[in-house]
């Protein structure tokens, strides 16, 4: 008798964890299975808080919830949460940079985007928009002081 031996080959979409950077096995969450345990529990209680709060900011939510703005951030463009106030600057279209509630783009771009989709295949290059997000001035300098012998 012969013992064939099937060998399964099993194609993985490589991802680095958003949270904790590790490379895993992508099934749709932006994180891996480690962290979106904990994900889960932040987002609850993100969710629990902007239910008692609406009005809240994204750096109260921080404070009360230990959940950090950059994961709440995420959460705000994955669509999960939205923030109710008008003039909120938290997040900007990535195309135009319209401030927008949710999402990566607003209503227009995301409209003229799927145009683009259909008729070119390349998706365009698209910014994180938690760069425009930081803080401009807060580049130090450094003077660095020749020692005189
Ligand atoms: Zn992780
Ligand atoms: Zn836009």
């Amino acid at each position: 008798m012969i013992n064939l031996k099937t060998w399964e080959v099993v194609v993985m979409d490589l991802r680095n964890c958003t949270k904790c950077g590790r490379a895993f096995a992508f099934t749709g969450l932006d994180v891996c299975s480690r962290c979106s345990t904990d994900d889960e529990a932040d987002f609850r209680k993100v969710k629990e808080y902007l239910y008692d709060h609406p009005g809240a900011t994204v750096t109260e939510v921080s404070e009360e919830t230990g959940v950090s703005e950059r994961q709440i951030l995420r959460y705000l463009r994955e669509s999960r949460i939205e923030i109710r106030e008008e003039n909120n600057c938290l997040l900007h279209c990535e195309r135009c940079d319209k401030s927008i509630r949710s999402g990566r783009f607003c209503d227009e771009c995301a409209a003229a985007l799927k145009k683009e989709f259909k008729s070119v295949l390349k998706p365009p290059t698209v910014k994180e928009a938690e760069v425009k997000q930081k803080d401009r001035t807060g580049t130090k300098m450094h003077i660095v002081e020749m020692r005189k012998k």
